[in-house]
């Protein structure tokens, strides 16, 4: 009886399903949601932003978009981009982001942010409060308007006072009270902070119930200042103050040592740690070139030279001379740094622990090429992901890191009924990055269709004019 009930409702619930107009239809195309592990052929219907239903059956739509041939997936989320302006959120779409948060470093001004934002954005945004910007910010030197980094100096490179960084925690509290998701910290941009000023944000970050992502103190084998130093440093802050640590770019940070530091990773997390990681397909990476990150030592710390410091505007190799010049001048110039190899790059995409997470800067092809990237070299070429794999790297995994900040994040990252809209239709036989070193911004392929919030973003390859259906994603602090 109860059986017969059952199977009437649901007939009941079909055919109003059936009969129901969407605002949007995906028809035909192939499902994929990693945390049911549905993979099959099914119709989407999109209503009022959200995901109404998945079926077999025919649904009728306002508009039907035709997916038959291509993959439907829930649309990737980018734990770390900095390239917040228009164009770089146009590269983002097409290459299937539908979120692409600053979280690494985060942003000076957390309100100013997100008013500058609101009803301009293509794609979902968010920051985290800057514990670079607020250092900077009490030592006197307040960052440069649209920067996040400061020039290394006294701000960075010396340690504070226990009243400095009592009005460090004090101005990030009123940035997390703003709406930051987190608290960012890149500490090597900040090598002056001692190990207990990192312990006493995480003890800030961990009384919000909030995470901390950081950029690890150094990169290298040296010692002391090892990229393994680094990583006990904050597995060590997050084990003291029960605060979540999201440690970025560890195929950067932790450079020929990656898969040391990714067991350090999965040790702590046997032992009920809550850390996680990120990694993006490169063998270089970009940075400000007036930095404390080249501080004397940089070389026999990160094993290069002058030469593999590449200006990406001309592709000049540095010299001595020229680097003095450029590391002294009070103007952000960003250079590229060679400083990994294709063979660590490639272990650490494959490995489960890491989520696919951009770094995304104009400048750098990650910005624009990331995520297609990983589905043309490792999914279709190198066949050391299965697309399953990769798309879980790309949604499920940075929005269960997400929600650790927002409960908005347990919408998103999944293709199943009652979730956000954010969706990505590509086909993935041609998914590819066309975005090099020389052409950094060059769009990539693949991405017929994109979705934010039900509003199409890309629409049959293009970027859909006048659209801005981004929505912030903010922290609890914010009321
Ligand atoms: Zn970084």
């Amino acid at each position: 009886m109860r059986k017969l009930i059952f199977c009437l409702s649901l007939f009941c619930l079909s055919s109003f399903c059936a009969a129901q107009q969407y605002d949007l239809v995906i028809e035909g195309g192939r499902v994929l949601d990693p945390e049911t592990g549905l993979d099959a052929v099914r119709n989407i219907g999109i209503l009022g932003g959200k995901i109404a239903r998945i079926s077999a059956l025919p649904l009728n739509g306002s508009r039907v978009i035709q997916a038959a041939g291509l993959v439907v997936a829930p649309g990737f989320i980018d734990l770390h981009q900095h390239g917040q302006d228009l164009a770089s959120q146009r590269v983002k779409a097409l290459d299937g982001v539908t979120t692409a948060l600053e979280l690494e470093i985060g942003v000076p001004d957390v309100a100013q942010f997100l008013k500058a934002k609101q009803g301009r954005s293509l794609i979902n945004y968010g920051t985290s409060a800057s514990h670079v910007a607020a250092r900077a910010a009490v030592f006197g030197a307040p960052l440069p308007a649209g920067t996040i980094l400061p020039k290394s100096g006294p701000a960075t490179d010396e340690s504070a006072t226990p009243e400095q960084i009592e009005a460090i925690e004090a101005r990030l509290r009123a940035e997390l009270d703003a709406g930051g998701l987190a608290v960012g910290m890149g500490i090597q941009y900040t090598p002056g902070a001692t190990r207990l000023e990192v312990i006493d944000m995480f003890r800030l970050a961990a009384q919000r119930a909030l995470p901390v992502y950081t950029h690890i103190r150094s990169a290298g084998r040296v010692e002391p200042g090892s990229g393994i130093e680094a990583v006990s440093e904050v597995i060590g802050a997050s084990a003291i103050t029960g605060a979540a640590l999201h440690i970025v770019h560890i195929n950067s940070s932790c450079l020929r040592d990656s898969l040391e530091c990714l067991s350090m990773v999965a040790g702590a997390r046997a032992r009920g740690l809550d850390v996680t990681t990120e990694a993006y397909p490169y063998i270089a990476g970009i940075t400000p070139i007036n930095s404390a990150l080249f501080n004397p030592g940089w070389q026999e710390k990160l094993g290069i030279g002058y030469s593999d410091l590449v200006l990406p505007d001309t592709g000049e190799h540095l010299t001595r001379q020229r680097f003095n010049e450029l590391h002294n001048s009070s103007a952000t110039q960003w250079v590229l740094v060679y400083d990994n190899t294709q063979e660590v790059v490639d272990q650490v995409i494959a490995n489960p622990l890491v989520m696919i997470a951009s770094d995304g800067v104009e400048g750098h092809p990650r910005n624009a090429g990331t995520y297609s990237r990983v589905l043309a070299e490792y999914v279709r070429e190198k066949g050391t992901l299965t697309l399953m794999d990769a798309i879980r790297k790309m949604t499920l995994m940075p929005a269960e890191m997400l929600q650790r900040s927002t409960a908005a994040a347990r919408h998103m990252g999944r293709l199943q009924e009652g979730c956000d809209a954010d969706i990505v239709v590509f086909d993935a036989a041609t998914i590819r990055d066309r975005a090099t070193f020389q052409k950094p911004m060059q769009p990539s392929e693949g991405v017929q269709f994109l979705l934010v919030g039900g509003t199409v973003v890309v629409d049959e390859g293009k970027i859909a004019p006048d659209v801005f259906p981004g929505r912030a994603l903010l922290g609890p602090g914010k009321p």
